[in-house]
């Protein structure tokens, strides 16, 4: 707050820098917002996609797709550098119909490459922002009518923030997307919000286990001890889960002896680009 800023800085005597300072960052926020509005008109932001693997039988079931934003400059920015910016301007919610509308229209060039149905889903992230902003069921629908996707070739990642705010109307557009046929996963389960209740409300399918508890796992009985609970309470509420962030072929034997249905990391493959990841798909299967 800028104002806070000088008002500490001219009691301190110090209001030069502490203006010039809060002016800056004012600026350069500015600046990121107006570049972000541009980049998403321009296509400078790209979808790369992650495969994400059925643990028992390493076949590929669904990629998740992940922003990328190559600046004019260009620098390559990460989604942990734009999507906070995203979502305090409110450009979330274009950035985030682009990214469904995204997802979709290469969903659909996957299929026509494989001449028919290429057997994966593509997973979406949604910003709590974007629930609340946006109609995003309808949004949602727009995208698979214009692509041809069904909604069962669709999977949707919240996370725990997106259910704080207003929860009769968090149920309603749960309910509505499921009525789409998606699956919705929570993402980063185990970081966010520690009410559980909802988890016996609302229409979760999957937990999506945060990387933070996956990695180090194996040097660390603690978090095995998190991931084994996250695991039995899933399988106790018929839900499917995926562990984030799986780098070694021992996690991941691990995590699949432990019942853990998917997974998920750099072990299988970093976000690859469109074709790379549908020729990457391809390979997996030959
Ligand atoms: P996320 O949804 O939890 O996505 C997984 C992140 O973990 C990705 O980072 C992925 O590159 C990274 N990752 C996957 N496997 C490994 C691994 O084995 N090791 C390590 N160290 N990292 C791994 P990324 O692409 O930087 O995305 C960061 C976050 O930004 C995402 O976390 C998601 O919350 C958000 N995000 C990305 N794209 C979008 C989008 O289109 N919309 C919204 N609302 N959020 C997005
Ligand atoms: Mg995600
Ligand atoms: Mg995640
Ligand atoms: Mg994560």
């Amino acid at each position: 707050n800028g104002q806070f800023a000088v008002k500490r800085a001219k009691s301190s005597g110090r209001t030069e820098v502490y203006h010039t300072r809060a002016f800056d960052i004012a600026r350069e926020q500015f600046g990121m917002e107006s570049e972000l509005r541009r980049a998403i008109e321009n296509g400078d932001m790209t979808l790369s996609f992650q495969p994400i693997c059925d643990l028992a039988s390493g076949r590929i079931t669904a990629f998740e797709a992940l922003a990328r934003w190559t600046t004019e400059e260009g620098i390559k920015l990460s989604p942990n550098d734009f999507i906070p910016v995203a979502e305090e301007s409110g450009l979330i919610v274009p950035l985030g119909r682009w990214a469904m509308e995204e997802a979709a229209r290469t969903l659909a060039a996957w299929d026509r490459s494989a001449g028919g149905d290429c057997g994966v889903k593509v997973a979406v992230n949604l910003s709590a922002i974007q629930l609340q902003r946006d109609q995003i069921p309808a949004m949602v629908k727009i995208a698979l009518d214009r692509h041809g996707i069904s909604g069962a070739r669709v999977t949707l990642e919240l996370t725990e923030s997106a259910l704080v705010s207003d929860p009769d109307r968090i149920s309603r557009t749960l309910m509505a997307l499921k009525d789409l046929g998606t699956t919705l996963a929570m993402d980063d389960f185990g970081t966010g919000y520690s009410n559980l209740a909802y988890l016996q409300k609302l229409p979760i399918d999957l937990l999506k286990i945060d990387r933070s508890f996956v990695s180090g796992m194996l040097a660390d009985r603690d978090k095995v001890a998190i991931v084994r609970a996250i695991l039995s309470l899933a399988q106790a509420l018929g839900m499917q889960t995926t562990a984030e962030g799986i780098e070694t072929n021992e996690l991941a034997q691990t995590l699949a002896a432990l019942g853990c249905t998917y997974g998920q990391g750099f072990l299988y493959a970093r976000p690859l680009e469109e074709r790379a990841a549908y020729d990457f798909l391809m390979a997996s299967r030959a």
